[in-house]
C-alpha cells in the first residue's frame, strides 16, 4: 500500500460573492505521486481535533510554500515588505508540525514550509532578506518569469546531512523564490547547507529521523532543470513507506 502524505493547503482571498478557495500546488501533487505517494490536501482546519484525527490517517507530512508566516509567532512587528498573512495556515501547519514530529511521521517542508517548521519549533526569521541582508544573493527573483525553473545559485551542503547522502554532492545549483528565510535556528533543527551568503537554505532535525527542510523549490526543478532533485521526494516516500510498515505491524 502507497504511504499517504498529507500536503497542507493555501487558502485564497475571498472574492466579491465567493468564499476562499482552498488548495495546492500541482507541481507538489505530481512530485508525491511521481515518487510513489498518494496525496492527501489538507485544508487550514480551525478545527485543532479535525486536524488530530487527519494526522492519525497520514504517513507523511508535506509542507509545502506560499504566503509569508505572521511574525507575531516569533515575537516580532511585521516588516513593511511582509504580508500578506494567513492566520488560519500559521495555526495549522504549526499544529500539524507538532503532531507530526510527536507521532514520529516523516516531514518535508518547502520554502514557506522550512520557515513555518522552523517558527514551530521556536526559531525566528529574517522579515526581508533584500533590506535586512547587505550583499545578499538575489534570492527572491522578483522580476524572473522563468525563476521557478532557473537556477539562481549554489547551495553548499553539509557532509553527513540526509541532503548530502540523498545528493551524493557538495554542492548543487537551487531556484530561489523566497524574500525570508531562517534567522534564529530552532534548537531542535541543524542549518545543512547555505547559500554563499550564508543564507540558510535547508534544515534537518537532530536525531536522523526524517525532519527536513529546503528553502528552493524542489517540486518545481525535478521535472524542469534538475531531475537529481526529484531524489529528495523519493527519499521522503521512501521513509514514509518505513514508517507505513511499522504501523501496520
Ligand atoms: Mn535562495
Amino acid at each position: 500500500m502507497a504511504p499517504c502524505i498529507g500536503i497542507t493547503c493555501l487558502i485564497s482571498e475571498q472574492e466579491l460573492n465567493n468564499p476562499p478557495l482552498v488548495g495546492a500546488r500541482r507541481a507538489y501533487i505530481d512530485s508525491v505521486v511521481k515518487a510513489g505517494g498518494v496525496p492527501l490536501l489538507i485544508p487550514p482546519l480551525r478545527e485543532n481535533t479535525s486536524l488530530d484525527q487527519l494526522l492519525t490517517r497520514l504517513d507523511g507530512l508535506l509542507i509545502p510554500g506560499g504566503a509569508d508566516v505572521e511574525p507575531e509567532h516569533y515575537g516580532e512587528d511585521a516588516h513593511p515588505t511582509s504580508g500578506p498573512f494567513s492566520k488560519e495556515r500559521d495555526s495549522a501547519e504549526i499544529r500539524l508540525i507538532h503532531g507530526a514530529i510527536q507521532g514520529g511521521l516523516p516531514i518535508l517542508a518547502i520554502c514557506r514550509g522550512i520557515q513555518v517548521l522552523n517558527v514551530a519549533l521556536g526559531g525566528s526569521l529574517i522579515q526581508d532578506i533584500p533590506s535586512c541582508v547587505p550583499g545578499s544573493l538575489n534570492h527572491p527573483q522578483k522580476n524572473n518569469p522563468s525563476a521557478r525553473t532557473s537556477i539562481a545559485h549554489e547551495i553548499s551542503i553539509e557532509d553527513g546531512s540526509i541532503l548530502h547522502k540523498m545528493l551524493g554532492v557538495d554542492r548543487i545549483g537551487v531556484n530561489s523564490l523566497h524574500h525570508q528565510s531562517i534567522k534564529r535556528l530552532a534548537s531542535s533543527l541543524k542549518a545543512t547547507a547555505r547559500s554563499s551568503d550564508g543564507i540558510v537554505e535547508a534544515v534537518e532535525g537532530m536525531g536522523g529521523e526524517f525532519l527536513v527542510g529546503v528553502q528552493c523549490h524542489p517540486e518545481s526543478l525535478w521535472q524542469a532543470t534538475e531531475p537529481r532533485w526529484l531524489r529528495l521526494f523519493e527519499e521522503f516516500i521512501s521513509r514514509c513507506n518505513q514508517k507505513a510498515a511499522t504501523l501496520r505491524h
